[in-house]
C-alpha cells in the first residue's frame, strides 16, 4: 500500500507549537487576557446564544457585527473583512495575494504565524533582519523591498514576540514603497494605541489587521478583522469559507464589540502591570529588557533554562523563544493580573 505524498514544500513548515502546559496553573505564554469577561456580558451573550437557529447556516455577512467594528475602528462598514481569529485573515491575504512563484517580505524576529502562512500558501519567504534591539532600519528596509519587490510586505506593530512598535510615519514609508499588498498586524494596538488605520486612505495597497482575542478578552471565541479598502478586500472574497464565522461567534463578538467600554476598562491596568514587571526586571542583575508596546515582556536573562524549570515547578508558563535567530536567551512573559505577576517576579528574584 502506498502512502499519500505531502506536499513537497511542506517539509519547510515545523507543526506550531506553544509552550508546555500540563501542569500549569499561573498562564503568562499566550498574551492572552488575564481577566474573563465582566459577567453581564457573558450573560448577555448566553441568552442571546439560546434564541439562535443553530440548524440554519449563520449570516454570511453579519452587518451588526461589521457595523460595531466599523464603528470601532472609525471607518465605513465596506473597510471590514472578518475572519475565525485574525490568524484566518492573515491566511487569506496571502492565498490571495501570495501564492506559488510570489514572495512575502518578513523584518524577523516577529509573529512566526506570519513566515508560516506564507509558506502554507505556497508563497515564497524573503526574511529582513530587524536590528539587535528589534527595531525596523527603515533604510534598510526601503532597500530589501526595493531588491526583493515583494507580493506581500508583513509588518508587525506591536510587535509578538519583541513588543516593539514601529512608528506610524516608517510603517507609511514602507507602504509607500512596497509594489504589492503591505500587511500590518495590529493585534496589540489596544496596549499602544498607535495605527495605520487613519492613514489607510492615503496606502491602497495595506490592510490592517485586529483581534478580539487580546484587549477584547475574547480568545475563545476566535474573531479577528481586517481593515483596508473595499477594492483591496473584494479578492479576499474569492479565498473565504461559506458561511465561515459561527452564529455563536457572531453573537458574541457583537455584544462583546457594544459593550467595548466596559470590556476594555483593563487594558490601562494590564498596560502599567506590563511597565511594572519589565521595571522589576530590569533591576535584576544581567537581565536585559527590550522595550514594548503589547500586554506581554520581552527580556534576555543570564539563565534561561534555570528560570524557566525553577517557574515550571511553581506551575508558572511563560515562553522561550531562545531558538530564534537573534533571541538568544530571549524569553517572554505576558502581563498577567498583578497576583500572578507576582509571583512570576518573586520565582524569577530567586535566580539573580
Ligand atoms: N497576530 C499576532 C501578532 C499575534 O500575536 C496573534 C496571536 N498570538 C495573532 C495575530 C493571532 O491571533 P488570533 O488568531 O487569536 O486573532
Amino acid at each position: 500500500m502506498t502512502r499519500p505524498e505531502p506536499r513537497p514544500d511542506l517539509d519547510k513548515l515545523q507543526p506550531y507549537r506553544s509552550s508546555e502546559t500540563a501542569g500549569g496553573r499561573i498562564f503568562l505564554h499566550a498574551n492572552e487576557n488575564p481577566y474573563p469577561l465582566p459577567s453581564e456580558v457573558t450573560e448577555e451573550i448566553l441568552d442571546a446564544a439560546a434564541s439562535l437557529e443553530l440548524n440554519r447556516y449563520p449570516d454570511a455577512e453579519p452587518r451588526e457585527l461589521i457595523d460595531e467594528i466599523a464603528t470601532y475602528a472609525g471607518v465605513d462598514p465596506s473597510w471590514v473583512w472578518i475572519g475565525d481569529g485574525s490568524n484566518e485573515v492573515l491566511l487569506q491575504s496571502c492565498l490571495a495575494y501570495g501564492g506559488p512563484g510570489r514572495t512575502a517580505l518578513l523584518f524577523e524576529p516577529t509573529y512566526v504565524m506570519h513566515q508560516r502562512q506564507a509558506r502554507m500558501a505556497g508563497t515564497d519567504v524573503a526574511v529582513a533582519r530587524r536590528d539587535g534591539d528589534f527595531t525596523i532600519a527603515v533604510t534598510e528596509a526601503l532597500g530589501a523591498i526595493e531588491r526583493v519587490r515583494p507580493d506581500i510586505v508583513f509588518v508587525c506593530s506591536p510587535n509578538n514576540p519583541t513588543g516593539t512598535v514601529t512608528a506610524v510615519p516608517d510603517i507609511r514609508q514602507i507602504a509607500a514603497a512596497s509594489p504589492g499588498l503591505v500587511v500590518v498586524d495590529e493585534a496589540y494596538f489596544e496596549f499602544s494605541n498607535l495605527s495605520l488605520v487613519p492613514y489607510l486612505a492615503d496606502h491602497p495597497n495595506a490592510m490592517v489587521v485586529r483581534t478580539l482575542s487580546k484587549a477584547f478578552r475574547l480568545a475563545g471565541v476566535r474573531l479577528g478583522y481586517g481593515i483596508a479598502s473595499p477594492e483591496l478586500l473584494e479578492q479576499l472574497r474569492r479565498v473565504r469559507m461559506p458561511y465561515a464565522q459561527s452564529s455563536f461567534t457572531q453573537v458574541a463578538a457583537t455584544i462583546v464589540l457594544r459593550h467595548r467600554e466596559k470590556v476594555l476598562e483593563v487594558v490601562a491596568g494590564i498596560a502599567s502591570e506590563r511597565d511594572r514587571l519589565a521595571a522589576a526586571l530590569e533591576d535584576m542583575e544581567g537581565v536585559d529588557v527590550f522595550p514594548g508596546g503589547a500586554n506581554f515582556v520581552f527580556f534576555r536573562h543570564p539563565d534561561p533554562t534555570g528560570l524557566l524549570s525553577a517557574l515550571a515547578q511553581q506551575g508558572i508558563v511563560i515562553r522561550d523563544f531562545g531558538h530564534l535567530d537573534g533571541c538568544e536567551n530571549c524569553l517572554r512573559v505576558t502581563a498577567g493580573r498583578p497576583d500572578e505577576n507576582d509571583a512570576f517576579l518573586e520565582v524569577a528574584a530567586t535566580l539573580v
